[in-house]
């Protein structure tokens, strides 16, 4: 039921299952070989030792059934380590759209597709959560959490007895029972529960976890680019809060729920996305005369830190969007879809192209731009360099912009790719955290 994570991810659980799936293959590759050692026309043979995969239970996993498609393995798609194969039906979805923003096209049609909510009735409402469960019964093992209304979920299929296995990330929080801490999940809920809605034609907005940037798209285009800040998981200093980590997923913009206060921390414009994760503007303090102040967090954009809320910049881009933009757009655009792009251990941020033009302000500025205006000094006209010059003088002190959110530096991309690449962990505490989910499904 649960074959996403990395190799090194998976404990004790998946060292038994890899070892079990390793005993097939060596068994299908013996068979094969004594297969193709028998007459060719022996075609009954083949076939079996070609399709036949089992899991743990005995039962069968399709393969590639006609139908279906699979995405080759370096291109990471947000359903990416899923045993179920695409259907054809799928494609464009969120779950099997590669997570690449330069694709407007194909974000967009993905942005304006249908979405498959849960809706469970009387009791429903975009604070309420359900469960997946391990088999078509209320009764199995609770695998994991989805929040009602605004959370899309992935069709796996249909099945006859009123029962839909679904997949989704676990929308678990620290008062669960689930502590699928936003792992790639899938179960079974009762196919009534399900309901497909059409999210807003005009507006739809991607977060990427990997490089901590905000899209706004509008009209079928790439409007503007935004610094924010997702989760990070930490040590509270009586507990580690592995349900930091935000919660990736499709989404519905639900409610502008406005400031939230917390440890002196204002969290303006405020809009629910997930349960408690909600889209807000960068958190401030305030100074004694009451004046925000935003010094310790305002530099954090482009990083992990919040605890699971999605910071967005306060800070206009060259096109005007900011935080604040967002929110009076919500007021009359609703059902705005919603993702976030999980960065799955083996995505690396691509390196820009040495030609791409940056600006600067020759006259003492201390930034670069992506554009030659910027709103962080609105009267001047900034003079162009390339990406490739940004380690030469007079370039290299200049620091990236926090208002237009121009590319990072070779050398911080650089940084995170190592962080990121296969083999390595960019989160060993949360893998870590995660074994007592593994734990949980081996005892029940
Ligand atoms: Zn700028």
């Amino acid at each position: 039921m649960l074959r996403h994570q990395p190799e090194h991810a998976r404990g004790f659980y998946g060292v038994l299952m890899r070892k079990f799936w390793v005993f097939l293959t060596a068994a299908a590759l013996l068979f094969s070989a004594a297969g193709l050692a028998e007459e060719e026309e022996d075609l009954a043979i083949d076939e079996i030792v070609e399709d036949v995969i089992l899991d743990e239970d005995g039962a069968e996993i399709p393969a590639e059934t006609p139908g279906t498609f699979a995405v080759e393995a370096e291109v990471f798609t947000p359903s990416h380590g899923s045993e179920h194969p695409f259907r054809e039906a799928e494609e464009g979805t969120y779950w099997a759209l590669p997570m690449d923003i330069t694709d407007e096209k194909a974000v967009w049609e993905m942005l304006t597709a249908p979405i498959t909510v849960v809706d469970i009735g009387k009791k429903s409402g975009e604070k309420v959560q359900a469960y997946l469960y391990r088999e078509p019964d209320e009764k199995s093992l609770k695998v994991g959490v989805v929040t009602c209304e605004s959370q899309g979920v992935r069709v796996i299929r249909n099945i006859d007895n009123g029962w839909s296995e679904i997949e989704c990330y676990s929308s678990s929080f620290h008062d669960t029972k689930v502590e699928a801490w936003n792992m790639l999940v899938s179960g079974y809920i009762q196919t009534k529960y399900l309901k497909q809605v059409t999210p807003n034609q005009n507006l739809g907005i991607v977060v990427d976890k990997l490089n901590q940037r905000l899209y706004v798209f509008q009209e079928g285009k790439l409007l503007s680019t935004l610094l924010c800040s997702t989760g990070l998981v930490q040590w509270n200093g009586s507990k580690y809060q592995p349900y930091n980590e935000t919660r990736s997923g499709e989404f519905l913009l639900m409610s502008r729920v406005g400031t939230l206060i917390s440890d002196r921390l204002y969290c303006d414009m405020a809009i629910r996305f997930n349960a408690g994760d909600m889209m807000h503007e960068v958190p401030h303090v305030n100074n004694a005369d009451g004046t925000p102040n935003y010094g310790t967090t305002e530099p954090k954009l482009g990083t992990k830190c919040s605890h699971g809320c999605i910071r967005v910049q306060k800070n206009k881009t060259p096109e005007g969007i900011n935080m604040a933009w967002i929110w009076n757009a919500v007021r009359k655009e609703s059902k705005v879809k919603f993702v976030i792009w999980e960065d799955w251990q083996g995505r690396q941020i691509p390196t820009p192209d040495a030609e791409t033009p940056l600006f600067y302000n020759p006259d003492k500025g201390s930034y670069y731009h992506r554009g030659s205006f910027c709103y962080s000094a609105k009267s001047v006209t900034f003079t162009p360099f390339t990406y490739g010059e940004l380690e030469d003088e007079p370039f290299r002190k200049l620091k990236m912009c926090p208002y237009c959110a121009p590319e990072m530096r070779e050398a911080e991309i650089e940084e995170r790719n190592a962080a990121y690449a296969e083999g390595t962990d960019h989160d060993e505490l949360l893998t870590s955290l995660r074994q007592a989910y593994y734990e949980y499904l081996q005892k029940n």
